[in-house]
């Protein structure tokens, strides 16, 4: 006896060939020949075995590839990368803006430096100039000298003091622009602590007003309510449980209820 060939008497053992998958269909041998059909199911909506197989392993296959996991951790994700975005942003123009304030400030000062420094090398070098014939003169006996290198040694000798003072005087200037440079470099840094407390209250009053932290919060939730509401959640879940033949109990349906609401608020 073959199973895949029709066991009714007047049918010729013809080949098992059509599924019934027509919905409104009371018949209860959904199977059988073309025969078996044309007796019980002869306008129903019919598919063959192999046609009825493959419809079912495919749908298998496509229920089976939906992914709650993902479904549920994409929006958190993407919230906290956009989030992330935003903040390195902001954090980024913060310190572009410091650094360009910071550049202004630090230029002026090194200028100041600069300045300075070549004051005390231009200083410097007059000193050594003025210096340098009379430490080689010197370095002789005096009666090998001639009359104007010793002119020139005995006006050094009555001018020395007055020399020395002036060049005492050029120090003390640049001690001066040296005091004035880092007053100036108080004074910025001073600014910048200012520019950043006025910063720093702003941020702090914006971050305490009802604005950012309830306003938000209610825009988000309200409407969160109303795409899934428990009564609408409860009956997605229904509907799911009764195709399958699995309605929930009172009791499941009330405790379910509370579980919802409880996650809702
Ligand atoms: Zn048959
Ligand atoms: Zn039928």
């Amino acid at each position: 006896m073959d199973i895949t060939n029709c066991q009714h008497p007047n049918h010729d053992s013809q080949r098992i060939k059509y599924v019934c998958v027509d919905p409104q269909c009371s018949i209860p041998k959904k199977i059988g020949c073309a025969d078996c059909f044309l007796d019980d199911h002869i306008t129903h909506i019919r598919k063959t075995t192999t046609q009825f197989k493959d419809f079912v392993n495919e749908s298998i296959l496509q229920i089976n590839a939906i992914e709650f996991q993902q479904a549920t951790n994409s929006p958190q994700k993407d919230l906290t990368k956009e989030i992330d975005g935003e903040l390195d942003n902001c954090i980024e123009c913060i310190k572009l803006k410091f650094n360009t304030i910071k550049g202004d400030l630090k230029g002026q000062i090194d200028n100041d430096i600069i300045k300075m420094q070549d004051n005390c090398a231009q200083f410097q070098q007059n000193m050594n100039n003025e210096l340098q014939p009379f430490r080689t003169t010197i370095k002789n006996d005096l009666h090998i000298l001639n009359q104007n290198e010793i002119n020139s040694l005995v006006k050094f000798y009555q001018e020395a003091p007055k020399i020395q003072k002036h060049y005492n005087k050029a120090v003390e200037q640049i001690q001066e622009e040296k005091q004035k440079i880092k007053q100036k470099k108080q004074k910025y840094l001073t600014k910048m602590r200012s520019i950043m407390q006025i910063l720093l209250k702003d941020f702090n009053e914006l971050m305490t007003t009802k604005n950012v932290q309830y306003d938000d919060y209610c825009d988000y939730e309200t409407p969160q309510k109303q795409v899934m509401s428990p009564n609408k959640m409860i009956n997605l879940v229904e509907t799911a449980r009764s195709s399958r033949r699995f309605p929930m109990s009172q009791i499941q349906k009330k405790q379910f209820l509370s579980a919802v609401t409880k996650k809702l608020e």
